[in-house]
């Protein structure tokens, strides 16, 4: 079963036994500039590379500031941190997610609240975030707190699963009615628009990781985007050990993060996002030549939402049931080619077993059903 799937997915990726999910793509000038930082012994944690970096990341996407992080997770940590997020806060999620937006809130000493997603974008459904709120918060000293447990309700961070974003702009207006700090884990969404806006410019802060099977990769690094000076100066401090500038003094005026992205990852993340466009164009081609092959299969492909541009990281099918997709996976990766579920959905494991959660009927209806479909750009 599904032979013609797969004979269609090697027409994309011809000569190759076993065809990857997603893998990255070095085109430009990735090698010159790696080299360009190891001649210069500049390769840690101080070198132009990392500003230059930080530039085209606010020139790209329109945001005021941004500070380079060794990860993705480092990154949502931090802007966590930031935004005050404290031990015993509550923070608002989705449960379907990498595991890494949950953790980030864990590392704060606060607790994941998961609620539903939208079947369309399937992302953090603003709908679930409203009914929440106004069934079970309340407002006391112009904060937001949870009338069951009686913990401040901090943040919310939703996810624009796999690039296709979801309706920030509802969540932004709940967020600020409801008095909490809005972070986007737009790990996956780089170049993604909405409403012709870049996805991580809505929220107070954002995050994008540039991860090895992200669209675009420095190998491990991660990015922290906000309009707020106070809140970059706070988190560029934390994340270079917040030791205070001195020509020879080691002081460091609080507890600190060794979370900088390394001068040689910037050089490479540099090189790739002189390609995004070139990337996201490529992706957007092959989603739509995707969505052309499926109109004739089984198999619903999955488009990018209402009044958005997605980069298409990872495309994506809906199967009728879990054995259907249970069947899907197990052929296409015995055939060689590589298809994922969804992530095991964050409630179920172990660690978050116990957290509060909403009616999650949208994630487990799509948990059951995704699959993801391998994603490179074509060469
Ligand atoms: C990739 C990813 C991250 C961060 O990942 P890193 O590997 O730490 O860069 C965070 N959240 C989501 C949803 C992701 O997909």
């Amino acid at each position: 079963m599904y032979n013609e799937v797969c004979a269609f997915i090697r027409t994309i990726y011809p000569d190759r036994d076993f065809i990857p999910l997603h893998e990255p793509r070095f085109i430009g000038r990735e090698k010159e500039y790696v080299t360009d930082a190891i001649d210069s012994t500049f390769v840690s944690s101080v070198g132009a590379y990392v500003t230059r970096f930080e530039e085209m990341i606010c020139d790209y996407t329109g945001a005021g500031h941004a500070v380079a992080t060794v990860n993705g997770t480092a990154a949502l940590h931090m802007a966590l941190l930031v935004a005050g997020v404290k031990p015993g806060d509550e923070v608002i999620c989705q449960p379907l997610s990498f595991v890494a937006t949950a953790n980030a809130i864990r590392y704060c000493g606060a607790e994941p609240l998961f609620l539903d997603v939208d079947r369309e974008t399937m992302g953090l459904s603003p709908t679930a975030v409203e009914e929440f709120l106004a069934d079970n918060s309340t407002q006391k000293d112009g904060r937001c707190y949870n009338r069951k447990t009686g913990r401040p309700i901090r943040a919310c961070v939703p996810m624009h699963t796999f690039g296709h974003p979801c309706r920030i702009d509802a969540l932004t207006e709940i967020c600020q009615r409801f008095r909490l700090s809005l972070i986007e884990d737009a790990a996956e969404s780089l170049g993604s628009l909405y409403q012709d806006r870049h996805t991580g410019t809505f929220g107070d802060l954002a995050i994008f990781s540039f991860n090895g099977n992200k669209t675009i990769t420095c190998g491990g690094g991660g990015v922290i985007i906000t309009d707020n000076e106070a809140l970059a100066t706070k988190a560029k401090h934390l994340t270079t050990t917040a030791k205070v500038p001195h020509p020879y003094l080691y002081e460091h005026d609080e507890l600190g993060y060794n979370y900088r992205l390394p001068n040689l990852n910037a050089a490479l993340a540099c090189a790739q996002l002189e390609n995004l466009e070139f990337f996201v164009d490529n992706k957007r081609k092959l989603a739509a030549h995707y969505a052309d092959f499926f109109e004739s299969q089984p198999l619903a492909f999955i488009t990018e939402p209402a009044g958005a541009r997605s980069n298409y990281w990872l495309n994506t099918l809906l199967t009728t049931n879990i054995a259907e997709r249970d069947h899907f996976l197990q052929s296409t990766n015995a055939a060689g080619i590589m298809t994922r579920p969804a992530w095991n959905l964050l409630h179920t494991l172990k660690m978050y077993s116990t957290c509060q959660t909403g009616e999650l009927t949208n994630a487990r209806w799509l948990a059951d059903r995704l699959v993801n479909i391998p994603s490179s750009v074509p060469q």
